[in-house]
């Protein structure tokens, strides 16, 4: 990247779409270039300044100056945020300005990239910002805010500290064979303390995991006979008319996706052709492919009707999707009595949700989705989550390594080769929080943001 201490300009607002647009100026010479705008100067002092902004001689605006000192402000350098009338015309009128004074543009992400390099953010609360603007469902957001704010990183320092006080009892114990009752430093007591860590870590992968799947997206298939209403709930779903609705059986052969947030979690639909008995070439390609998204998919919504819901397809099908996850849904189910509707319920031995996918009517079946997918576990648990699957992976290398010292340390290996595989997790752990890093990897992943972050 550039040298780190030239002085960077970027908007820091959507300049489109506000009344007011903010310009963050950032570096070392931030108030300077200022002040070549303004003919009253702004003080090396906190705060915040009415001016009139100038170009030459000619009045371009008038601005809130707000000035922070270096390394009191989000880069940790010295910062000047101006804010002047908005509209793209004026915003970039000004910044041209701003370059004309000796300011560079500021390259995506090279705000955080500064506070980063200068310590005031580490690389979970950067991803944390990162997420933060591309989130894409509510658990995205919730875990965003709760990384950039920088309350649940600790977890990573306190496993660093819990890992560098095992190694030096184990360095201890090498570099004083004889001196071995140390407190606490007993075979068993280190297998507890290692198997602690252990379960910590894995702890924050598998809450990792899941949260990963509900911001990509529950692959979800509508799956069940011809007819029964598959396009018509997929339509409800995604509120939209993407998929071909007919009266003529087998017609839907195209697979038709949809994407729709619920809440915390958001669902991939994929829409089939009826699995069924037929001699119809192309709908038996239909068929085969519903069976591949059986075996695909996260959850299958599987849609029956009253007049057929026991008949043999459906035997064939509920056997094919009833060892997933999946939701039975009786569709049509407006002019059915609750006799009726328990019966369906009493057949399949589990619960049946009713709706009326033509009508719309289909709350009973999206409230069953957000209750079976809140990640309530996840947020809950007030710990670390990620999803970013390279720090996911850097933790996946601290748990594989921390199994593998566990495994030497009760087998009874040489202590000095249990060191080595816990002195690699922890720097693992130190890489994920960015206390190492490589230059290139660090440019890599700054440029995933938005200009002015
Ligand atoms: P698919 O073959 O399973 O995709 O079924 P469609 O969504 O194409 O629907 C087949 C027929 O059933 C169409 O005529 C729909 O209008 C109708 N249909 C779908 N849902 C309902 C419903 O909830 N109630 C009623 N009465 N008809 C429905
Ligand atoms: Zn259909």
């Amino acid at each position: 990247m550039a040298q780190i201490n030239d002085t960077i300009v970027a908007p820091a607002t959507n300049i489109a779409t506000q009344a007011i647009s903010l310009i963050r100026i950032s570096g070392e010479d931030a108030r300077e270039i200022t002040n070549k705008m303004t003919k009253k100067p702004v003080p090396d002092k906190r705060g915040f300044y009415l001016r009139k902004l100038y170009e030459g001689s000619e009045l371009v605006d008038e601005v809130v100056i707000n000035f922070y000192n270096a390394p009191n402000s989000f880069t940790g350098e010295e910062v000047v945020e101006i804010a002047c009338h908005g509209g793209i015309l004026n915003t970039n009128h000004i910044i041209n300005v701003i370059l004309k004074n000796g300011a560079r543009m500021a390259l995506k992400g090279e705000f955080s990239q500064r506070a980063f390099l200068n310590g005031k953010i580490d690389l979970i609360q950067a991803e944390g910002i990162n997420d933060l603007i591309h989130a894409s469902n509510d658990l995205a957001l919730k875990i965003g805010i709760d990384n950039m704010s920088g309350s649940h990183n600790k977890a990573v320092l306190i496993l660093k500290e819990k890992l560098m006080d095992i190694i030096s009892r184990i360095q201890v114990s090498i570099d004083y064979p004889d001196y071995d009752d140390v407190e606490g430093s007993s075979h068993e007591d280190l297998i507890l303390l290692l198997q602690q860590i252990a379960n910590d870590v894995d702890g924050i992968i598998k809450r990792s995991k899941m949260a990963v799947k509900s911001v990509d997206g529950i692959n979800t298939a509508i799956i069940g006979e011809t007819n029964v209403g598959k396009s018509s709930l997929l339509n409800a779903l995604i509120n939209e008319d993407k998929a071909i609705v007919t009266d003529v059986p087998g017609t839907t052969r195209d697979i038709v996706e949809g994407k729709i947030n619920l809440g915390n979690t958001t669902i991939n639909l994929i829409d089939t052709a009826g699995i069924r008995e037929t001699t119809d070439v192309v709908e038996n390609i239909g068929i085969n492919k519903s069976k591949e998204y059986i075996k695909k998919a996260d959850l299958v919504l599987y849609v029956v009707n009253y007049d057929n819901y026991k008949d043999k397809q459906n035997q064939a099908m509920y056997n094919l999707l009833k060892d997933k996850q999946h939701i039975i849904i009786l569709n049509k189910s407006k002019d059915l009595t609750s006799e009726q509707i328990k019966e369906v319920n009493n057949y399949f031995g589990e619960k049946v949700v009713t709706t009326n996918a033509l009508y719309g009517d289909i709350d009973n079946l999206i409230n069953l989705i957000e209750d079976k997918y809140n990640n309530e576990e996840i947020l809950k648990e007030d710990s670390l989550v990620l999803i970013n699957l390279n720090q996911i992976s850097l933790l996946e290398k601290v748990s594989s390594n921390v199994h593998k010292a566990l495994d030497n340390i009760k087998a009874d290996f040489p202590i000095d080769i249990v060191n080595v595989d816990l002195y690699e997790a922890w720097n693992y752990l130190g890489e994920l929080i960015g206390e190492q890093y490589d230059e290139e990897i660090i440019d890599n992943i700054f440029r995933k943001y938005c200009l002015g972050k």
